[in-house]
């Protein structure tokens, strides 16, 4: 007989410097939702979920299980932190899609739009491939931040003006393997930088 696993630690000792804003089942419930919404409102054709780099892998993982249609994934690793809390306003791809997305209905899936300007970025690089649509999936959005209006097709949570980590977002490479959304306190933000 096999004995039973011993529940894992946490990867992070969350109640050390990070609060708990989002629980894994409320994210689990909301990423359902979104792929439902999704799967309502896709017009047929090929389907290209569009994974945003790093932050996005957990999220996208989720919301590709919660879409019952053929689809596609595909991942661009976009950068604008550097290791900040704040962003730089310099985007780089750090790695590009591996097919073409000419024809495609192509739904970008984002971990956070804060300000607005990587999905803006992103937009008028993506339209030059002559996709047949781009619709934007944001699990999380700043609202008191956008300095370039986005219009978010399937948004999961809004969230207030805080630097926010886990579930594939980071701080310096660090928290995304947590399982919730948190708040970084920021003396650890001082600390880990
Ligand atoms: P924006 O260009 O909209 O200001 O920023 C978008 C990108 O910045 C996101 O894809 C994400 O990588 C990063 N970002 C923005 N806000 C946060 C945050 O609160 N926490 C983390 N970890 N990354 C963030």
């Amino acid at each position: 007989m096999i004995p039973a696993a011993a529940p894992l630690p946490l990867p992070e000792a969350p109640a050390r410097d990070v609060e708990v804003l989002l629980s894994a089942e409320e994210i689990a419930r909301r990423v359902r939702e979104l792929g439902q919404e999704i799967t309502a409102a896709h017009p047929g054709g090929e389907l290209v979920l569009l994974s945003v780099l790093k932050g996005s892998f957990i999220f996208a993982a989720d919301l590709a299980r919660a879409i019952p249609l053929p689809l596609r994934i595909d991942f661009l690793g976009l950068s604008s932190y550097g290791g900040k809390t704040e962003t730089t306003g310099v985007v780089q791809i750090t790695s590009d899609l591996t097919r073409p997305i000419e024809g495609a209905h192509v739904v970008i899936v984002e971990d956070i739009i804060d300000t607005g300007l990587t999905m803006a970025y992103l937009l008028d690089n993506l339209a030059t491939r002559r996709p047949a649509s781009v619709k934007i999936c944001a699990l999380l959005e700043k609202p008191g931040r956008s300095r370039l209006p986005i219009a978010i097709d399937h948004r999961g949570f809004v969230i207030p003006d805080r630097f926010v980590v886990g579930y594939g977002l980071d701080f310096d490479e660090r928290y995304r393997n947590l399982p919730f959304v948190g708040v970084l306190d920021p003396g650890a933000a001082g600390r880990v930088g």
